[in-house]
């Protein structure tokens, strides 16, 4: 039984103030939730407020990134021990718009993994296939090649506790949402992928998150698909009373 994980990536939006504000208004909005995790990802910057914010609620606390090693001279980064001293569970990785502005490689990605996961931090790692890609039938061997690479290396065991992301490029920040089928049919092909890479009962246990403008408007019809198991939400996450209505989705 998968539980299905609402995340808010907050981005590069909200000072520290605005952030924990956000949080306030979110958390009574979202304090009767059942059966669902939720939670936020503000920037570094805001994660103490938010911290704070949150203390004693039902929302859980996330970077948006890492660098992967513990401490050391890498100015302007933060490492997965610092957010987790920060209070954070959970970190996003290989985000597509660190991938295209960034230049991370699936291999750079793998090795934040590792280091997230060696901290105690729940990776979510993301992957998901441009619009040209998506054009010319190469969804399933970008799709599959990101995984693979991703997650080379780990246990089983390991794979099991980690979350994965599927976010189409052309739907993230466009208003243009991969259908629930379309959705569907490429969160099953990375259940059968992790089966072929591990082995079925690590394909059930792993969560697969859908991100790519989500909304009020269509999370519940996306919740209703058998291998969905939660959505990360970019700019619907920056309102309280939209995010509290994709957590709050109505189930199938
Ligand atoms: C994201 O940032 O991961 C995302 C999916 O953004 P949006 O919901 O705005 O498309």
């Amino acid at each position: 039984m998968r539980i299905p994980i609402m995340a808010g990536n907050w981005k590069m939006y909200k000072t520290p103030d605005e952030a924990a504000a956000l949080a306030a208004e979110l958390k009574p909005l979202v304090k009767d939730a059942q059966g669902v995790e939720i939670l936020l990802c503000p920037s570094a910057l805001a994660i103490a407020a938010v911290g704070q914010t949150l203390n004693g609620s039902n929302i859980l606390l996330g970077g948006q990134n890492c660098y992967p090693v513990a401490e050391g001279a890498y100015t302007g980064e933060n490492s997965p021990a610092m957010l987790k001293a920060a209070g954070c569970s959970h970190v996003i990785l290989g985000h597509s718009e660190r991938r295209q502005y960034f230049n991370e490689s699936d291999a750079f990605i793998n090795e934040k993994t590792k280091a997230a996961l060696e901290f105690g931090l729940v990776p979510i790692v993301c992957v998901g296939e441009s619009l040209e890609q998506r054009e010319s039938d190469q969804t399933f061997d970008v799709v599959g090649g990101q995984v693979e690479k991703a997650l080379a290396g780990f246990t089983p065991a390991q794979v099991a506790g980690m979350i994965l992301a599927y976010e189409p490029i052309w739907a993230i920040g466009t208003g243009k949402t991969a259908s629930p089928e379309q959705a569907q049919d490429v969160h099953a092909f990375i259940r059968g992928k992790l089966a072929e890479l591990f082995d079925k009962a690590t394909a059930d246990a792993v969560r697969i998150q859908y991100g790519g403008s989500v909304k009020p408007g269509n999370v519940d019809e996306l919740m209703a698909k058998p291998d969905i198991d939660g959505a990360l939400v970019g700019g619907a996450s920056l309102k309280a009373d939209s995010f509290a209505r994709i957590v709050n989705f109505v189930k199938a």
